[in-house]
């Protein structure tokens, strides 16, 4: 199983090229790139929430906590007596934080329920739908953002998986196959559930049509700007050129 400082450097690495690709063709501006970015770091993170001991539980909970907040005392602004509002916005971050982490913690087990395929599609469709219905988010960039929790959560799998097999000792250790499972079988009931509410967010998810037109769009201007390989091939008199031309989409690429 990788560590948390392993989850969170893959994952901003992964996803933080990602959005600097689609801000780079212009499918996406750099503030939305940034909050793309940050739903992949946290996509990566959600895996391991059900892990009580994990520094990705407390994250998580300390951002959830401080969104709630934050939403709170801007409802209150202008309603409620500044010092009031403060106060109440104060004992509702303590309250999801501590009591309602705890709650959480002994509800959950670890690499249970939370750590599967059916739980990261859980966690895009909630993320897609909160950006829609309560950030006020493009269809566009609301499906982006789960696509980036998507990406990072997959990451998370993919590594600990990864990190079950020893390569040095070329043995395969026993957590072999726990990471990437599509969901906990021993849960049925659970399972179920949260196979129902899946279904529920997707229904309440907006339209797709728009996000897969940006995808396709990135894609082509990708194509026309973004050279991995040397267009002219390895011939070796076309090779500095070449090299030179890679270089300068590259320097495109992260936005030098
Ligand atoms: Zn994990």
């Amino acid at each position: 199983m990788a560590d948390f400082k392993t989850h969170v450097a893959v994952a901003a690495g992964g996803t933080g090229l990602l959005a600097s690709v689609a801000m780079s063709v212009g499918v996406v501006s750099s503030t939305q790139a940034s909050v793309l970015w940050l739903a992949g770091i946290m996509g990566g993170l959600l895996p391991d929430i059900d892990s009580d001991s994990s520094r990705s539980v407390h994250w998580i909970f300390s951002l959830i906590a401080t969104l709630v907040a934050l939403a709170f005392l801007a409802d209150g602004m202008g309603h409620l007596p500044i010092l009031m509002n403060w106060l109440l916005a104060i004992a509702i971050w303590v309250m999801i934080r501590f009591p309602l982490l705890e709650i959480f913690k002994s509800f959950t087990v670890h690499r249970g329920l939370l750590h599967s395929l059916l739980a990261n599609g859980f966690f895009t469709l909630v993320v897609v739908v909160l950006a829609d219905r309560y950030f006020g988010y493009s269809a566009a960039m609301s499906w982006a953002c789960g696509a980036f929790v998507l990406i990072g959560a997959m990451i998370h799998l993919l590594l600990d998986e990864l990190y079950s097999v020893d390569l040095e000792g070329a043995r395969i250790k026993r957590s072999f196959g726990t990471a990437i499972k599509i969901t906990d079988w021993d849960q049925p009931m659970l399972s179920g559930l949260m196979l129902g509410f899946t279904v529920a967010l997707f229904w309440f998810s907006p339209a797709f049509k728009p996000f897969a037109h940006l995808v396709s769009k990135g894609v082509q201007r990708c194509q026309v700007s973004c050279h991995l390989m040397p267009p002219s091939g390895f011939d070796v008199a076309n090779i500095l050129p070449a090299l030179e031309q890679w270089f300068h989409s590259l320097i495109r690429i992260v936005g030098l």
